[in-house]
């Protein structure tokens, strides 16, 4: 399970990881709408309130939690499948949802990417052209409560200063409990 704030590059690490590890990815269900080059059922099944709501309620997520006004969460039965046939999963979920999983998911290697200042966080969230100011400012605002709470959360803390350093980092942390 990978988690960090929205703007730590944790995508772009994940994004790295498989193409070098053998690990299925856990595509979340949203409310939000797809940004520009998101494909549905790849990136995210981007459903509606109603069908986030009937989810719940049927009890099929593993975990799920309210983000910047939209809902997002784990669809359970992908991971016990692919967990009974012996296959790992990787979840990437906000600090919300991780806590959760830790609960109920004992076997879970819970792992959080940090990025080097709050600064640069910053920067790499104003850069990226795909959030607007409003965004940019609540964003940071979730990101400072999950940097506080990420050391009694998670069991390793990846600090995202140095691209292939974060990569091999995240890679062996993985590896190693495959
Ligand atoms: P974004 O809108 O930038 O794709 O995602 C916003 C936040 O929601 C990120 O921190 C991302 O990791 C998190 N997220 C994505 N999918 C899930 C999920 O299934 N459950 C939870 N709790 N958070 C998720």
């Amino acid at each position: 399970m990978v988690s960090g704030p929205s703007g730590s590059g944790k995508s772009s690490l994940i994004a790295a990881l498989l193409g070098r590890v053998d690990i299925d990815y856990s595509v979340s269900a949203t409310t939000r709408l797809p940004r520009p080059g998101e494909i549905n059922g790849r990136h995210y099944n981007f459903i509606s309130l109603k069908n986030f709501r009937e989810m719940i309620e049927s009890d099929a997520l593993l975990e799920w939690a309210e983000y910047n006004n939209h809902l997002y969460g784990t669809p359970e039965a992908p991971i016990v499948a692919a967990t009974e046939s012996g296959r790992s999963v990787l979840l990437e979920i906000e600090l919300q949802g991780a806590k959760q999983v830790r609960k109920r998911r004992s076997d879970a290697v819970m792992i959080f990417i940090a990025p080097p200042s709050m600064d640069v966080l910053e920067g790499r969230l104003r850069s990226r052209g795909d959030t607007n100011d409003d965004d940019v400012i609540d964003r940071l605002e979730i990101a400072e409560a999950e940097m506080a709470s990420a050391p009694e959360v998670f069991d390793h803390i990846v600090v995202n200063d140095e691209w292939e350093k974060a990569v091999d980092q995240l890679t062996s942390l993985i590896t190693e409990r495959l």
